[in-house]
């Protein structure tokens, strides 16, 4: 079940992926690692990704249960395990009752309990099914998706909480576009071979789930029909995800009584009423989906609407329910879409699971063990060496007026800085956890973060909020907040240790550091001033000079060919690849304020210069099964991991320097053609 998150936060999330062994290995070897990869049989110049990760290319394998295999993942193999073994030492404690470690506990215990979740069957779901049996009209529609929505679901609504983004200190409730179960409008559009593929994957995942409750395969047929010809309806009013990039378009606050007279059939006030929220004006992230959705409720014959109803419950609840319903969901979400040729373990299912629903109580358990407040001190060091980097970098830019860059610093300066873990955790004393109920455990969780999301409504935003967990392998930059975060799961090696070289950790956590500040400044992130709020702090000539920086951005990603045709989306991508422009220069600059970056010792036969490149190339080497590249391509603002690489590499000079490239190589670009905004 979805949780109420704030769309555009997540959407400007940065997924950081990495990789290393599962073993933890000594100093010397974590140092000497990054020449252990290096194939030499690839000049540096042609294609820096393979002359630094190349050996383990050669070796590396994607495990049956994954679609993919790199340094994040292995940093995710290793986290799991130390997961495991919290989540199987407090669930065989004795707890005290409404403690962290008994919900923990309790909860992974109910989730691994196969016997009864078996014996259940699709029984928990059995009483909405009914509900939908009785549905009468349109009216009783959006009631019954009213219900599901206090369990934290986004059935034909996709509502969320967050700061107004034009009044950014007070929440306001926000609506986004919803209704369809494929990953992106396009897929119901689009006809090559692959998507068909999909489509087709897809389309016998619904009439699985329709033959597993019951009905003979020509009814599952026809019901899948109905169903795919009213989300293909539903998909046409959609924003493309391109489209969905502009903060504006996607700022609409609107009074509930004009929506109530707009989109009658919507029944806007009733509709509130049903979720609890109290609110005169909500924001339609995009109003065409809605007008559309208030069309289809008038056009579209009920019986229709409760065969897409009835396809939605037990597609959402599916993960929870016996394993024919878990097959199915794998069979299209894991196989098809991503390439994943086994399910995980159960209690791997079951820790994502626990982390998803008790994120803060499974996250204070872990940072107890795992994380110091050493690591937090140095991680800070390393963010405010950053941002006098980034500081240095803004007064040397010839492109913008004096003006703008005081506004600049301004926002810079103003940046929350979050690591490791919250100050205060979440509140998890309303929910119940009993170790024989899996299902209602989600449920009691469900409601719990949407009576909690439901309560900020109209109030002032908490900017001391967390949006992932602790042991997270990832980072984050959120613009109504103007907040950097990094989780205690990312602070770990090879993107940190307190044991390497400043060069290694520069390349790698530094990069991520400077990557999340760049995106304050992106085409997205430049549109919010220094509080948080969506409104213009640039003058008209600086910001046109940008947009076409931007656009220089975008027409060389698009360059770049993936799998047979299909090339990177330049226009999707270009907020995650300003940021990897600006990150490795950023990063850079502040390395060069260490005593490593100003001294030429060389470790292993490499330079300072040359480990920091090497460093940066080594996080990013991954291996991935084609669906999950076209799943990624088709839907992911991140480039994949070679061009992240490589994309920045050629417009940074300080790199053509340290590993003498030169014209006539494959990666050279003219000094004037490079790329340098931040
Ligand atoms: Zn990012």
């Amino acid at each position: 079940m979805k949780k109420l998150l704030p769309s555009v936060f997540l959407a400007a999330l940065s997924i950081c992926i990495f990789s290393c062994n599962n073993n933890e290995s000594s100093n010397s070897e974590r140092k000497s690692l990054l020449l252990a990869n290096v194939d030499s049989s690839v000049s540096p110049g042609d294609d820096f990704y393979q002359f630094a990760n190349g050996k383990w290319l050669d070796t590396a394998t994607i495990p049956a249960t994954e679609s993919n295999m790199g340094a994040g993942k292995e940093m995710y193999n290793r986290t799991k395990l130390r997961i495991k073994e919290i989540l199987e030492t407090v669930s065989a404690t004795s707890n005290t009752a409404g403690s962290i470690e008994q919900k923990v506990g309790d909860f992974y215990l109910s989730g691994m309990d196969s016997a009864a979740i078996e014996k259940r069957g699709y029984e928990p779901v059995k009483p909405w099914l009914q509900n939908i049996d009785a549905i009468k009209d349109a009216r009783a529609v959006m009631q019954f998706a009213a219900g599901q929505i206090t369990y934290g679901g986004s059935l034909l609504m996709g509502g969320y909480v967050g700061a107004d983004e034009k009044n950014s200190s007070v929440n306001i409730a926000s609506f986004y576009q919803s209704g369809i179960g494929l990953p992106d409008r396009d897929y119901y559009f689009k006809t090559d071979e692959a998507t068909i593929k999909t489509v087709k994957a897809y389309q016998n995942y619904i009439q699985k789930l329709f033959t597993l409750t019951g009905d003979d395969s020509a009814t599952a047929a026809k019901n899948m029909a109905t169903i795919y010809e009213l989300e293909k309806k539903i998909a046409g009013s959609h924003r493309t995800n391109v489209e969905l990039r502009d903060p504006q378009s996607n700022y609409n606050k609107m009074a509930v009584v004009d929506l109530d007279k707009k989109m009658p059939a919507i029944g806007w006030t009733g509709f509130l009423q049903a979720i609890s929220v109290k609110a005169d004006s909500l924001n339609i992230g995009q109003p065409g989906y809605y007008q559309k959705l208030n069309e289809l409720l008038t056009t579209v014959p009920v019986e229709n609407w409760k065969t897409y109803l009835r396809f939605h419950v037990l597609n959402d609840a599916a993960p929870a329910l016996s394993s024919p319903f878990v097959q199915a969901r794998f069979d299209y979400a894991g196989k098809a879409l991503s390439g994943q040729q086994q399910m995980k373990e159960r209690w791997e299912r079951i820790y994502q699971q626990t982390d998803g629903n008790l994120g803060e109580a499974l996250g204070e358990l872990y940072v107890k063990k795992y994380f110091t407040e050493d690591a937090k001190k140095r991680m800070l060091d390393l963010v405010n060496n950053l941002q006098k980097a980034f500081e240095a970098r803004i007064t040397k830019l010839d492109w913008m007026s004096d003006s703008t860059k005081i506004k600049a610093k301004e926002k810079l300066y103003t940046f929350i800085k979050k690591i490791g873990f919250p100050d205060t955790w979440r509140d998890y004393s309303k929910v119940n956890i009993d170790k024989n109920k899996f299902f209602e455990n989600l449920l009691a969780c469900g409601k719990n973060e949407y009576n909690y999301q439901v309560s900020k409504i109209g109030k002032p935003v908490d900017r001391t909020e967390w949006g992932m967990s602790p042991p997270t392998i990832n980072a984050y930059y959120n613009p109504t907040f103007n907040e950097i975060v990094f989780p205690a799961g990312i602070l770990q090696y090879p993107f940190f240790d307190a044991d390497i070289d400043d060069a290694m950790n520069y390349g790698a956590i530094g990069m991520v550091i400077g990557h999340e500040m760049t995106h304050g400044f992106d085409d997205q992130g430049a549109q919010y001033d220094k509080d948080g709020n969506l409104k213009n702090w640039w003058s008209k000539e600086d910001f046109e000079k940008f947009k076409a920086k931007g656009e220089q951005v975008i027409n060389l990603y698009n360059s770049f060919t993936v799998l047979d045709s299909l090339h990177i989306n330049g226009k999707l991508t270009q907020g995650e690849n300003t940021a990897d422009i600006g990150g490795i220069a950023i990063a850079y600059d502040a390395f060069k304020l260490t005593k490593q970056g100003q001294d030429t010792v060389k470790i292993d036969g490499l330079s300072p210069d040359q480990r920091f490149f090497l460093s940066y190339a080594a996080i990013w080497r991954r291996k991935g099964k084609d669906e999950a590249l076209r799943q990624q391509i088709n839907t992911d603002p991140h480039s994949p991991a070679n061009y992240r690489v490589l994309g920045p590499l050629m417009s940074f000079t300080p790199f053509y320097t340290a590993f003498n490239i030169k014209e006539g190589d494959k990666m050279f670009i003219p000094v004037k053609d490079r790329i340098n905004i931040w």
